[in-house]
């Protein structure tokens, strides 16, 4: 049965953008010298210019966080950061609407996605970080836990709000201050944010925002006035920061790239399991590190989920980020739809064979239709490297032991996925699998309470949870 839909967008108007904007420093918003455009990827409107951060920029900065950390907030005492950390999490409740309409003009994701997920978990994070403020004695970190001082902090443009939550709450919730770094292209949310921390009346320079391309990003990891660089984005440029503070004292947390198992045994519930493939896939476009990004079936059920996820992804609805009935969204940069279509093709030279569901995509913006590639394997580029978009590469295995060696033969090891009715089957699998968060019957879950990060390529040290506050705290060990 095809259900036909009107269009059902969301209300626009209930966000007001500025045609330019500045930095956040020492609690005011201070005009920047140079601007670039921010745009909607979904329309190519441009909706704001923002300000690009150079040096003087990034040490005013540094230099606000520094003073509110010495004079103000690694005085007060937690039970006071709490109060403020829940009165942020109030607030970005009240005002989730805006938040989830900017990020998704900003962005492309689709509005359910931004309404129903990256805000509430972005609120969440600051309430589980509030509750941490005031009992940091008994996390099990120590029995005096001593903040780092200022964290520089650099984030991504998949999940702009939740990844700055991410970083500011934990924090902000040990006692550093910050300055961060948003995206490029998806600076706006952390903009609101801003605005957020002064209705909460949070202490000026507790939380400064310099918005700009890599070269401000660069700024921020190589000042001498940082103590701690949290760092969410790709292998390469993780590698880099890597290199630059290994000759100093800054402490070092990094989140990096996947290319997540998605396993399917023969006993798997496959109804279910076609829902979890395309949640891990398609959700957010795929641009997300975690992504179920290669699909793992055993060889007698495969023709079988073959057909049911053909048939479900028919009924995946892309197209306007705004409509409240889209699945799947705009990529997010003109840049990284080129990436995507340049990896698909070598899925096609390299002998993989590539379908689609027929769908109508808008002639502006930058758009690319739920694919998968079946007939690949472990030597296809499509198997080994980071799409970051709604590609699925699938393979298939006849023993569970082949499954964990094809699964586990990746530079990376962020996440990883079991479908699967037998306990014992699942709890050896996860055992085996060398990733850092392992979804059963399930796939791309959040909590605050829930420590996340990768070995290998995917990164160092954990967000969330008790192991994510660690990395905020002097002398504890991250891992
Ligand atoms: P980057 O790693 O380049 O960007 C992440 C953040 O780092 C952005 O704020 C970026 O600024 C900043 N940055 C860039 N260069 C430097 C530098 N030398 N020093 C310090 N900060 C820097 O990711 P891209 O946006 O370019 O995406 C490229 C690929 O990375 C994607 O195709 C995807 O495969 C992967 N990726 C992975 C993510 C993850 O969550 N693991 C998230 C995003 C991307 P600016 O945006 O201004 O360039």
């Amino acid at each position: 049965m095809t259900f036909e839909y009107a269009p059902a967008p969301e209300f626009r108007a209930i966000v007001t953008i500025k045609p330019k904007y500045g930095h956040f420093i020492g609690g005011k918003f201070v005009a920047g010298s140079k601007h670039f455009p921010t745009i909607n990827p979904a329309t190519e409107e441009v909706l704001s210019q923002i300000a690009l951060a150079g040096k003087a920029d990034v040490d005013a900065a540094v230099k606000a966080a520094r003073k509110a950390y010495t004079n103000t907030w690694s005085k007060m005492s937690g039970k006071e950061r709490g109060k403020y950390l829940y009165r942020i999490a109030r607030i970005m409740q009240e005002r989730a609407r805006e938040f989830a309409v900017l990020e998704t003009l900003d962005n492309g994701k689709p509005i359910r996605e931004s309404r129903d997920t990256d805000i509430p978990l972005a609120a969440a994070h600051f309430f589980y970080h509030a509750g941490w403020a005031d009992k940091l004695e008994y996390a099990g970190l120590g029995t005096s836990p001593k903040p780092l001082g200022v964290a520089g902090q650099i984030i991504p443009w998949n999940f702009p709000l939740l990844m700055l939550a991410w970083k500011v709450a934990p924090a902000l919730a040990a006692g550093n201050t910050v300055v961060l770094k948003p995206a490029e292209s998806t600076p706006l949310t952390a903009l609101l944010f801003a605005e957020v921390c002064q209705q909460a009346e949070l202490p000026a320079g507790v939380v400064n925002i310099v918005t700009g391309d890599g070269s401000t990003g660069a700024l921020i990891v190589n000042h001498p006035g940082i103590d701690k660089i949290a760092f969410t984005g790709s292998t390469e440029v993780g590698k880099i920061i890597a290199r630059a503070v290994a000759p100093t004292n800054k402490s070092v947390t990094l989140e990096l790239g996947g290319k997540a198992a998605n396993i399917v045994f023969d006993d798997a519930p496959i109804d279910e399991t076609v829902e979890g493939i395309v949640n891990g896939i398609f959700f957010n476009q795929g641009h997300v590190c975690c992504a179920g990004s290669r699909l793992l079936l055993q060889e007698n059920v495969a023709e079988e989920v073959l057909h049911k996820l053909k048939n479900r992804m028919e009924k995946i609805r892309v197209g306007d980020p705004m409509d409240k009935n889209t699945d799947v969204g705009a990529i997010n940069s003109k840049e990284q739809l080129a990436k995507i279509i340049e990896l698909a093709a070598v899925g096609d030279s390299e002998g993989a064979e590539r379908w689609s569901p027929a769908c109508n995509l808008p002639s502006k913006g930058f758009w690319f239709a739920p694919t998968i590639f079946t007939g690949v394997t472990q030597a296809h580029r499509i198997a080994r490297e980071e799409i970051f978009g709604p590609v699925l590469s699938v393979l298939t295995f006849r023993t569970p032991q082949e499954a964990i060696e094809k699964a586990n033969n990746t530079p990376f090891g962020l996440s990883a996925g079991i479908w699967s009715e037998k306990g014992s089957r699942t709890l050896w699998a996860s055992q085996q699998l060398r990733a850092g968060v392992i979804w059963a019957n399930t796939f791309n879950k959040f909590d605050p309470t829930s420590p996340f990060g990768g070995y290998k390529e995917s990164g160092w040290g954990r967000e969330g949870g008790r192991h994510g506050l660690a990395a905020y705290l002097k002398g504890v060990s991250h891992e």
